[in-house]
């Protein structure tokens, strides 16, 4: 039985943190539990997931539909698309079955790529590579979630990139019903010929790129990491976008900040899937509204920031070694309104 080989290459950046990392974990899921009640899906369809952030790699393996468990997504700092092409590209190299004058290979592989932000590498080479070599030998869907996207860059890549907006309950459902019905479409459609047909587009939830939005967005979060001071355990402070008219007797303009969305506690190995060059972007604290308490030990906050740069949780006015650089530090009360600047990830 011919392979239909289907690749999942996912952002898993920081600014997926919370509910979009859970939404895209149970996406897949729902997929394969879909894709498993399909009868020519089940026989042809093999699954492998490449995560990137920072970094990139394959955390499932190419395996039959039957046998695939969803992995758990990881989360790190950083875009690096281009590190996420090269992995594609020696996962497809290496797990992909090619045709030769004795053996019928796999079909042609479809890949998914997922991804919510800009790159913070430079993937031009890359893409030149995938253009040059690899983009007649798999049907590659780029879709982008939300506003921030750089929309540009997947188009280089792909004719099939399109933007998936989040903004009516129930349109997550009905975007992977579609990414399963295009599965299902084409794992159908293999042996009539070699050309995939993606299934039909809900125009109400997907726009196809031929429309591409004029402008990119500015970035729609700011995301900061620091380290819980008494278990030393990091932790993710989201802040989203929000605009504000602010209106005087004389004149209105419109002012962008950032409120805070949640502080979520991160695993270490978020540092191994992070790209510390991503980390260098500074951020003035007072376009910051709002400040989360420690997730780990429940400390009144976790936006204290310590003479090295790095942020840690404390109580209140207090004394504690920052579980960056070990030093004591010693915090007192300060209505400091000119904020300070810390470094911020670029998710
Ligand atoms: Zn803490
Ligand atoms: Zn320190």
């Amino acid at each position: 039985m011919r392979r239909l080989p289907v690749f999942f290459v996912l952002d898993c950046s920081e600014s997926m943190v919370g509910d979009s990392l859970q939404k895209m974990e149970d996406g897949l899921q729902a997929i394969v539990r879909a894709l498993r009640t399909d009868p020519h899906a089940l026989e042809t369809v093999y699954i492998s997931v490449i995560a990137f952030a920072g970094v990139a790699k394959t955390i499932a393996p190419l395996v039959e539909l039957v046998s695939f468990y969803p992995p758990k997504l990881p989360l790190g700092g950083g875009t690096s698309l281009g590190v996420a092409l090269e992995a594609l590209m020696a996962e497809l190299d290496s797990s992909v079955v090619k045709t030769t004058p004795d053996r019928k290979g796999d079909w042609k592989p479809i890949v998914y790529l997922f991804t919510d932000g800009r790159p913070t590498d430079n993937p031009n080479a890359a893409i030149d590579r995938w253009n040059a070599k690899y983009a007649k030998k798999a049907t590659l869907i780029a879709v982008g979630l939300g506003q921030s996207v750089d929309f540009e860059t997947l188009g280089r890549l792909t004719d099939n990139a399109m933007m998936f907006e989040d903004t009516q309950e129930g349109d997550f459902k009905k975007f992977i019903n579609w990414v399963t019905a295009s599965v299902v479409a084409q794992s159908k459609s293999v042996g009539e010929s070699d050309a995939q047909s993606l299934a039909n587009i809900d125009a109400s939830l997907m726009r196809i790129f031929k429309n591409p939005p004029s402008k990119q967005a500015d970035e729609a979060c700011i995301t900061l990491v620091g380290r819980c001071q008494k278990t030393r355990k990091p932790y993710l402070m989201k802040y989203d976008r929000a605009i504000r008219d602010v209106a005087t007797r004389d004149f209105k303009l419109q002012v962008s900040h950032f409120e805070i969305a949640g502080c979520y506690p991160l695993e270490e190995d978020y540092f191994i899937w992070s790209d510390p060059r991503a980390m260098d972007l500074k951020v003035n604290s007072a376009d910051l509204i709002g400040t989360p308490g420690c997730p780990h030990c429940g400390n009144f906050t976790a936006f204290a920031a310590c003479g090295c740069g790095k942020l840690m949780c404390i109580n209140g006015p207090e004394e504690g070694f920052c579980p960056w650089c070990k030093k004591l530090v010693s915090f007192s009360c300060s209505g400091d309104e000119d904020g300070f600047d810390v470094g911020r990830g670029r998710g």
